[in-house]
This record gives structure tokens, sequence and C-alpha cells, in this order.
């Protein structure tokens, strides 16, 4: 039978790059699946209800937060975000490998509560790349670009609580930054397929069936 499915969770300061890799990787990897959240937030042009979120209002948010239906949740920009519980646990039992592309709160929260939760933080290389990553989005007011320097700072701070760190470094300088730290996170999600404690129903039908000898 198959080993139940792993889930990673991958944050990161805003501009540093994580829900690009996470989307890249899952297109590059299909046997990698990447989970869709519940958030309050407005949908932007071309984002799809059920695709890229699962877009509820904030009547329907509380109820799923008294219910106990969220696997973690978290205020982030003033909108409210959460991963179903009901999507980890029905990905896993399939033994569906799964990212969350989370905030920092959500991906502590999961760390918590599951130590076999893997966390892998994205991090730009400085304080200058961040900072002209973020510029080149063009969609940032000077106030929120000081904003978001601000949370990444406090982000970064959290970010030895993590199992693994991955630096997308400057495109300028290695111009295959992106590539690399999409198989990083891949690399890890390998090596945590291949460690021995999530193969012992494997390593038991393999020594039954050679005992057996057949
Ligand atoms: P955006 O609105 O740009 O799609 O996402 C804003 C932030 O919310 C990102 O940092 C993203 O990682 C985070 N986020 C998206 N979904 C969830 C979720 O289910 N839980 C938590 N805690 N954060 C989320």
């Amino acid at each position: 039978m198959e080993r139940r499915g792993l889930l990673f969770v991958i944050s990161g300061p805003a501009g540093a790059g994580k829900s690009m890799i996470a989307k890249q990787l899952v297109e590059r990897h299909p046997d990698v699946g990447l989970s869709v959240s519940c958030t309050t937030r407005a949908p932007r042009p071309g984002e799809i209800d059920g695709v890229h979120y699962h877009f509820v209002t904030d009547e329907q948010f509380d109820e799923l937060v008294r219910k106990g239906a969220f696997y973690e949740w978290a205020n982030v920009h003033q909108n409210r975000y959460g991963t179903l519980k009901s999507t980890v646990q029905e990905q896993l039992a399939q033994g569906h490998d799964l990212i969350l592309e989370i905030d920092v709160q959500g991906c502590l929260q999961a760390m918590e509560q599951d130590s076999e939760v893997t966390g892998i933080f994205v991090s730009p290389p400085s304080r200058e790349n961040l900072e002209k990553r973020l510029r080149a989005r063009g969609t940032e007011s000077e106030e929120s670009l000081n904003i978001r320097l601000h949370n990444a700072a406090r982000e970064v701070e959290q970010a030895y609580r993590y199992d693994y760190i991955v630096v997308h470094q400057d495109w300028d300088e290695v111009p295959d930054a992106l590539d690399r730290a999409i198989e990083q996170v891949y690399a890890i999600i390998e090596a945590a397929r291949a460690k021995t404690k999530h193969n012992m129903r494997f390593l038991n039908a393999l020594s039954a069936s050679l005992k057996a000898g057949k």
C-alpha cells in the first residue's frame, strides 16, 4: 500500500518569490500538489474561484473558524487566509505530497501542531535585493513598501524555526536563480520522501516477500 502523503509549508517575506517558486514547482513536478486556501480578499483580475483561492465572505470565514474547519488560518495584510483541514486530510490520505504556500504565522502554527511538517523558508539574499524586487512589482506605494520591509525583518527573525532555508538569489547576478530555488525545494521534498521512517511500509513488505520466497 502507498504511504501517506507528506506536508510541506513554504513561506518567506513578500517579494522573496515564494509563490512563484511554489507555482512553477508544481507545474514542473506534478507529483507534488499545491493547496488552495480560503481567503476573504477580493479576487484579482484573472483569478478563478476554486483554482487560485476559495473566495469567501467574512461571514463564511467566521463560520468556518467557528466549526473548527481550518488546519491553520491567519490575518495577512488586512484580510484573512486559511487552509482547510479537509484539503490537507484528503490529499495526505490519498498519498499525495502537498505544499502549503502560506504566511509565516500559518507556517509556525502548522509546524507546532505537527512535527512531521517540513518548513521551508524562502529568503531574499539581502535587504537591497528585497527592496529591488518589491519596487519592480510596481504596485507598492512608498508606505506599503516600508510596511513590507518592516514585516520582512520580523519574518526573518522567525526563520530559525524552519527546517530549511532556500535563498532565492538575485536574478542579475545568478540568471538561473529561480530554477535553482525551485530545484532546491524539490530536492528537500525528495529527501523527505527518502527518509527511512517514511519507507517502513515498503521495507516491511519487501522483507516479508523475500522471507516468503515469492
Ligand atoms: P495574496 O493575497 O498575495 O495571494 O497572499 C498574501 C499572503 O497570504 C501571502 O503571504 C500568502 O502566502 C498568504 N496566504 C495565502 N494563503 C494562506 C493560507 O491559507 N494561510 C495563511 N496563513 N496564509 C496564506
